[in-house]
């Protein structure tokens, strides 16, 4: 039986945040809906003290920002989004339409085809998340989305110059400096200024998370993506300066960054906190990592790798880092995850930031029911049908025919029926 030696927040403490969350939220929305712009600029003034007549960057401006940069900078951009572009692409090939004949004069069809416009929300309220810009926008891109709108909150009183080149580069049409739920409010709703568009993709934190969760409906959206997670799992194969370099490297992403230590070594574990505590006196980002870690760090101590397996699955976390004797034993047995990382190797920053694989992933359990943003997400996969010969139409109506009366749809029936009157020349009653 597995033992907790640190437990994180209760349910009942997530939960309430989450309900006041969801109350400011549902009101902000309300009102961006009413007042369009004039709401969106007082919310951007009220959170970021940013205030313009028009937040959409120029040319001029997009360009200043990309001159900003190193040219080791602009390489390293380059480098990262290479590696998503190529990926994606891959990924993308492996959606393929379909057409076969299913019967005899029958053919039934999908098509692949990319949402008309995108919003993809790049977060930049504590750091200036850059990478984030390639794993929407390019990806996007790679989809064959026509309009691609993108917003980044201003970061420390401007737009953040490698967020802006970042958006540019991947192939944004409108980059806005707009964040939170002004900015996802915006792109799903529309202002007098801003089109509204069909999907909103990207992470974010709880605001931004729970605001695409409302509007989902109005528009797309890609998948629940709040504050990031973290959940290592390993075994005495690795050390404990590791396994809390990799929780601190996460929970740094907020106050409300859960990080878990999952492991079969009691002495890893307790090894691993008293690494935690030493880092955190050195860590630059420690004020924000600490106060994750105190109020949702969690250390359990399981039996068998089996006993991690199930007890990692029902925790569902965005990432998972695996360093254990056998990681592929997770990968062939492990169903709910964000994304994994196998192997003490790689880590969930080179996801994050660079490796290639999208680091938009889904949280608070959402990796029941969704894996993370790619090319899928913008594509709607659509079903067409033809029916090519008269004998076709008239066989299969008559099966429809009968199968309406058992509904009792008559109006359905009778499209069936005057089929088989016109195509099979048999006489169906009206
Ligand atoms: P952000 O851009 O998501 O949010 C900043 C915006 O939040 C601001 O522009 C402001 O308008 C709004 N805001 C702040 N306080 C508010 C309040 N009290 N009421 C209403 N609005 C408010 O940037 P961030 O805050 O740094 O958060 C980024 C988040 O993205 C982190 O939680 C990080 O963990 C998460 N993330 C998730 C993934 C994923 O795939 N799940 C990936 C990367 C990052």
């Amino acid at each position: 039986m597995a033992q907790w030696l640190k437990r994180g927040a209760t349910v009942e403490v997530r939960a309430e945040t989450d309900r006041k969350v969801r109350d400011v939220v549902e009101s902000t929305l309300a009102d961006i809906e009413k007042r369009g712009d004039e709401a969106v600029r007082e919310l951007s003034v009220k959170f970021d003290y940013w205030d313009r007549d028009s937040y959409l960057l120029t040319k001029q401006e997009i360009q200043d920002c990309i001159d900003t940069l190193s040219e080791q900078d602009l390489k390293d951009i380059e480098f990262a989004q290479t590696q998503v572009r190529n990926f994606a692409q891959i990924q993308k090939e492996a959606l393929k339409d379909v057409e076969v004949e299913t019967l005899p004069g029958v053919i039934l069809g999908h098509k692949n085809i990319p949402v008309n416009a995108a919003g993809c929300y790049v977060p930049g309220g504590k750091y200036p998340l850059l990478a984030s810009a390639h794993m929407s926008v390019l990806t996007a891109k790679v989809a064959g989305v026509p309009r691609i709108v993108t917003c980044a909150p201003p970061f420390q009183g401007k737009p953040a110059p490698a967020i802006v080149a970042a958006q540019a580069l991947a192939g944004a049409d409108e980059i806005y400096a707009l964040g939170g739920i002004q900015a996802v409010g915006a792109m799903a709703l529309g202002t007098q200024t801003i089109d509204p568009v069909d999907m909103l993709v990207g992470p974010g934190n709880a605001f931004v998370a729970e605001a695409k969760r409302q509007l989902f409906g109005r528009v797309g959206i890609d998948l629940f993506a709040g504050p990031t997670e973290t959940l290592v799992i390993a075994d005495d194969s690795v050390d404990g300066e590791l396994c809390a370099t990799d929780l601190l490297g996460q929970v740094e992403h907020g106050p409300d960054s859960p990080g878990v230590l999952l492991t079969t070594s009691e002495a890893l574990a307790r090894e691993t906190m008293k690494e935690i505590d030493r880092l955190l006196e050195v860590l630059p980002t420690a004020a924000i990592a600490r106060q994750a870690w105190e109020t949702f760090g969690e250390v359990i101590v399981a039996d068998s790798d089996e006993e991690m397996v199930q007890i990692a699955d029902e925790i569902a976390s965005e990432h998972v880092q695996v360093m254990t004797r056998d990681p592929d034993y997770f990968l062939n047995n492990m169903t709910n995850y964000g994304a994994l990382f196998l192997g003490p190797r790689t880590n969930v920053s080179y996801g994050d930031k660079v490796i290639g694989t999208n680091h938009t992933l889904p949280t608070k359990k959402a990796a029941r029911y969704t894996g993370g943003l790619w090319v899928g997400k913008f594509i709607k996969t659509c079903t067409y049908q033809k029916v090519v010969t008269d004998e076709a139409s008239a066989m299969v109506g008559e099966y429809c025919s009968r199968l309406c009366a058992l509904e009792g749809f008559a109006g359905h029936g009778e499209q069936a029926n005057i089929r088989v009157r016109r195509y099979g020349g048999r006489n169906v009653p009206y």
